[in-house]
């Protein structure tokens, strides 16, 4: 019988607490080299798994994420696309679900697994749950069948679970299982053996990977509270050269009808900025034209943003926003399930 060839998996180490070490003298969490990991888990060399790696010369902590740093993500992988089967990004948990969401939307046509993971407590730490996240994660990558990878989309491992990464939200600050995906179930879970969830996985597709590294953030937020002033409302939406607002709003979508708010909506939507609605209910939907609270909205042009993610909604946003599509086009492909990332 011929001999399966060997998987190979690049693992990508962005920083996180998965590759920190105390300092001794001040206590601080602080980025050690990379160089020392097969020191920290030799079990990496027993794989059945070629694995090669790439460390950031300054490993970062994940809250110094930025979008120029995805987009050198992004460019990793093509200029290594075809020499791997799978990749691994290390990275830290803070913002973890924002850099999976942004990849998922920036490779478009992904035929291969790119899982991200991460740890709560430091490698080098002997209760650290970074050991099994980062070698399920390699496993998750290098495993196929009949020479075909199982998984073809950017994932999160992080305490025997698999989500998809444009889906999960980082819930828990303490506990090592810090990630849910309320509105998708998990892809795969890991126990004895790993099952996957196979109806959750995305399809592979035969068309060539387009890697996209454009993103454009000139976009506001605005987060509703009861008694929200007309004045916070009126900055965040006249702030100067944004192109897009995201809306976060009650329950399935609603928001108060007082009329100057309604007005200040109806005045961005003319000067032709784009209004993206998503609830803050961590499960469920936005319907707008379900009540009253919400039929004023979709009136007026503001976009339903279904089950989207906060995490999901603006990486999407930066995405459309850097191909320079027309507001029509825009408003489309906002609506369309372009990743899995939203129930149509
Ligand atoms: N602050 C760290 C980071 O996100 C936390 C972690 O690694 O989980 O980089």
């Amino acid at each position: 019988m011929k001999k399966q060839k060997k998987s190979s998996v690049l693992l990508i180490y962005t920083g996180g607490t998965i590759g920190m070490m105390q300092d001794v003298v001040t206590s601080e969490l602080k980025p050690f080299d990379f160089k020392t990991l097969t020191q920290q888990v030799p079990e990496l060399k027993k794989f059945d798994i070629e694995l090669s790696s790439i460390a950031f010369a300054k490993p970062i902590d994940s809250s110094n994420m930025h979008p120029l740093v995805w987009i050198e993500l992004a460019k990793i992988i093509k200029d290594n696309y075809s020499k791997y089967d799978g990749f691994v990004i290390l990275h830290g948990s803070d913002t973890m679900s924002f850099t999976a969401s942004a990849l998922s939307f920036m490779l478009e046509n992904l035929n291969k697994p790119v899982i991200l993971t991460g740890s709560q407590l430091p490698i080098g730490i002997i209760r650290t749950d970074g050991k099994e996240n980062l070698i399920t994660a390699i496993e998750i990558a290098g495993s196929q069948v009949k020479g075909k990878p199982v998984v073809n989309e950017v994932c999160i491992y992080f305490e025997y679970k698999l989500y998809r990464g444009n889906r999960t939200f980082k819930y828990n600050s303490s506990h090592f299982d810090a990630f849910k995906s309320p509105n998708y179930p998990a892809l795969a879970e890991a126990g004895v053996n790993i099952q996957y969830n196979k109806s959750a996985l995305l399809k592979p597709t035969t068309k060539a990977l387009k890697v996209h590294t454009h993103m454009d953030n000139d976009i506001a937020v605005l987060k509703l509270f009861p008694g929200i002033s007309k004045k916070i409302t009126s900055a965040i939406i006249n702030t100067p050269g944004i192109k897009a607002i995201i809306l976060e709003t009650f329950g399935a979508g609603n928001t108060t009808t007082q009329e100057w708010f309604a007005n200040e909506l109806k005045k961005a939507i003319a000067k032709g900025i784009v209004i993206l609605n998503i609830t803050q209910c961590l499960e469920g939907k936005v319907i707008q034209g379900m009540y009253e609270t919400s039929s004023h909205l979709k009136k007026m042009g503001v976009i339903g943003g279904a089950d989207m993610t906060f995490e999901s909604a603006i990486t999407k946003l930066m995405f459309l926003l850097g191909q320079k599509l027309n507001n029509t086009q825009l408003k489309k492909q906002l609506l369309i399930d372009l990743r899995g990332e939203l129930t149509e």
